[in-house]
């Protein structure tokens, strides 16, 4: 596999680059993610809701 492609989140250009947009300077996003689903947004609400059992469980 060459280097990541990359899009850029502000004109939407293709760039090879790994920091910022050649094209306008704009954060860079992987245009193919993956490993994330529309569902991992509830990951950190599961996450906080599995932390907050544990600490109760501890207290008691
Ligand atoms: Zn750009």
């Amino acid at each position: 596999m060459k280097g990541m492609i990359r899009k850029c989140a502000i004109c939407g250009e293709y760039t090879l680059s790994e920091e910022t947009c050649p094209h306008c300077g704009g954060n860079l996003k992987n245009p193919h993610p993956a490993r994330f689903s529309p569902d991992d947004k509830y990951s950190k609400f599961r996450l906080a809701l599995k932390l907050k059992n544990k600490e109760e469980s501890q207290r008691t």
